[in-house]
């Protein structure tokens, strides 16, 4: 470790710049000095000792979540947070080139937000294809997308279960509703939704 003491100017930049910038940028802060002119850059741990000093736990990253820590917080799947953030159009910066997203209290706000208003299937209120989770391509009906909506519909002919909902209601209304796969079919059909192929396959065996 150095012994050259940090300057005003360097705890200045770790203040302002964590959960923001990139330990590069740190590190080009940290640099040589005019009393030090040829002290050589801090290292990064020492960058990252110095942070969890002056600013606490968290040190660099604080006031941010990985996208593993946003997406446990908000219920939210990690495919709809990077959909979210493709649509609100925002820049996640990372400590290292590899490391983990820092993505700012912010931003997970701003996200947040959008999520709430965007359903894939508005009237179902449904953030993908009941089935696979696809997101991509419009929902065909009953909350599926194409490609299952006709998967299922073949799944549930080769199966002889009924497609149609008022059927599959009439037949799930006969079946114990202690067992929970039935109680979740049923909960589906309620919900207007389509069954996925387990269900299809389950509804069979039951
Ligand atoms: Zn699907």
């Amino acid at each position: 470790m150095s012994g050259r003491p940090w300057t005003k100017e360097e705890d200045r930049a770790l203040l302002d710049g964590a959960g923001v910038f990139s330990i590069n940028w740190f590190r080009k802060k940290a640099g040589p000095t005019d009393t030090y002119p040829t002290a050589p850059n801090r290292s990064r741990g020492a960058i990252y000792r110095r942070a969890e000093r002056i600013l606490g736990k968290g040190g660099l990253t604080r006031g941010t979540s990985t996208l593993l820590q946003a997406s446990v917080d908000t219920g939210y799947a990690r495919e709809q947070i990077l959909r979210a953030q493709r649509a609100c159009n925002q820049k996640w910066k990372r400590l290292s080139p590899r490391g983990p997203y820092l993505i700012t209290f912010e931003q997970l706000d701003e996200m947040i937000g959008w999520l709430l208003q965007d359903y894939w299937c508005k009237t179902l209120r449904l953030y993908g294809c009941v089935n696979c989770g696809d997101s991509d391509r419009p929902s065909r009906g009953k909350g599926l997308c194409p490609r299952c909506y006709f998967k299922t519909r073949r799944v549930s002919r080769s199966f002889r279960v009924p497609w149609c909902r008022g059927a599959l209601i009439n037949l799930v209304q006969e079946l114990d509703e202690t067992r929970a796969e039935v109680r979740v079919i049923r909960d589906h059909l309620e919900r207007g939704w389509g069954l996925t192929e387990d269900q299809i396959k389950a509804l069979k065996a039951i």
